[in-house]
């Protein structure tokens, strides 16, 4: 058994805990990266090739870790983001279209693969001297007014002053602070995929809201988009088990032939959700940042940009209390980060929640007031001007990083 040392160690090194661990590393501390899964790994692991959907503020997040340059070649820039409800107790679709020129910017964010952000963030993990990979599961802590003492199942020990829980949804370092959760379960499960199709996409992303839940059609560069279709889980597993022409015929009717003929590139692939919100950010010695937080269904793509404004936050305020001589690990530093994020968390997982029952629903006075909703917003252009500045640059807690400035 080895006690190593740190600043701050951080459990998970998913999108989140990597983007965190680089940030960290440049401005000086010596961080800890830990995660059962070693980098190489990551591509067996994406096997659908799953993209995530990110707006200005998050690529100014990603662009401060280094790895920009890299990605923007294989991401595909946001123009058009079309909502289209297609629920059978209306005739005919309504639809409301959102250009980033209309509130003059080139688009609204990018379309970045997965395996690829987690990798190049992996490469920049690996040039940082002060950045330590650790493989392993984290086991437990233990903290005293001085600092935290977490194990990981291989017996090795990291001594740090701050302890970072990045480890998802399940996230075993909440569970053992004692940190309850509220949940919601929406019996769904969506269905992910890349095609190749025949027509342009135009780089417009298309976003179809059916009883079941939304299925989003996002654009990647050529002629591929990548897919995210939300079904109930009874429905989504026999998808599942088609034969691929079979899923190919399925998926084509669901997208209304928007995109011509259509090939599964990657796919497809089901992932269970639901919301989970733990009940805090934070315990002594301890903050939780991204799904270890807060996760959420897929619907307007908001989980990863919601992680990464708890990142660059946290980032933020650690950096600013460190050049000021204060202990990281605190509690008024926990608790700045506490009293800077909850808004932003609460109002988004609200958000999300209500809209996600809003269009899995198939009740005839719901679909009409979720139809008559649509049109408003297509049809009163101050109104559509606002919904689209708030979809792109929340305001609440807007961090350094996020703004393109340093830290
Ligand atoms: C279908 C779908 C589509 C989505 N689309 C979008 C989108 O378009 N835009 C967007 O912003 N977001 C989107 N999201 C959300 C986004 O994918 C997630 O927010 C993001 O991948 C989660 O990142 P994370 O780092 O918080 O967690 P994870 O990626 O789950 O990473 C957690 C890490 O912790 C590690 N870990 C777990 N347990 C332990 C342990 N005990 N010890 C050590 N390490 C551990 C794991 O190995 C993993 O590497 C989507 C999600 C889904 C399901």
């Amino acid at each position: 058994m080895t006690t190593k040392q740190a600043d701050i160690v951080i459990i998970g090194a998913g999108a989140a805990g990597a983007t965190l661990a680089v940030l960290l590393g440049q401005v000086g501390f010596d961080v800890a990266l830990v995660d059962p899964h070693p980098p190489e790994s990551f591509k067996k692991t994406e096997t659908t090739g799953r993209t995530v959907a990110l707006i200005g503020s998050s690529v100014q997040i990603l662009k401060a870790t280094g790895i920009w340059d890299k990605l923007e070649p294989l991401s595909c820039p946001l123009q058009t983001m079309k909502i289209m409800d297609v629920s059978k107790g209306g005739s005919e679709p309504v639809a409301v279209e959102f250009d980033a020129q209309d509130i003059n910017h080139d688009e609204f964010g990018f379309n970045i693969p997965n395996a690829p952000l987690r990798a190049a963030l992996f490469e920049r993990v690996k040039a940082l001297k002060n950045i330590k990979f650790i493989e392993g599961r984290f086991h437990d802590y233990k903290t005293d007014g001085h600092s935290t003492k977490v194990r990981l199942d291989t017996g090795d020990v990291i001594q740090a002053r701050l302890l970072v829980g990045a480890d998802g949804k399940n996230s075993a370092v909440r569970h053992f602070a004692g940190i309850g959760t509220r949940r919601h379960d929406y019996d769904q499960t969506a269905i992910t995929c890349i095609i190749n199709h025949s027509r342009s996409h135009q780089n417009i992303s298309t976003e179809f809201h059916t009883p079941a839940g939304p299925t989003a059609i996002v654009p990647m560069p050529g002629n591929q988009s990548s897919i995210v279709w939300v079904e109930t889980h009874e429905k989504a597993e026999a998808l599942l088990h088609l034969k691929k022409q079979e899923f190919e015929q399925a998926l084509q009717r669901q997208i209304h032939d928007v995109l011509g003929g259509i090939t599964l590139e990657k796919g497809p692939e089901g992932w269970p959700l639901e919301t989970t919100k733990a009940k805090d950010i934070i315990a002594p010695r301890l903050a939780l940042v991204a799904e270890a937080a807060h996760a959420l269904p897929p619907i307007t793509a908001q989980g990863l940009n919601l992680s990464l404004r708890d990142v660059a936050t946290l980032a933020e305020i650690l950096t600013d209390k460190a050049r000021l001589g204060i202990d990281i690990g605190t509690q008024p530093v926990l608790a700045a980060y506490k009293k800077r994020r909850h808004l932003d968390i609460d109002t988004r997982v609200a958000g999300v929640d209500i809209l996600n029952r809003f269009v899995a629903n198939d009740i005839a006075p719901i679909i009409g007031a979720r139809r008559a909703g649509l049109k408003t917003l297509e049809s009163v252009y101050p109104l559509k001007m606002l919904a689209m500045r708030v979809g792109l640059s929340p305001r609440i807690d807007e961090s350094r990083l996020a703004r393109g400035e340093a830290l």
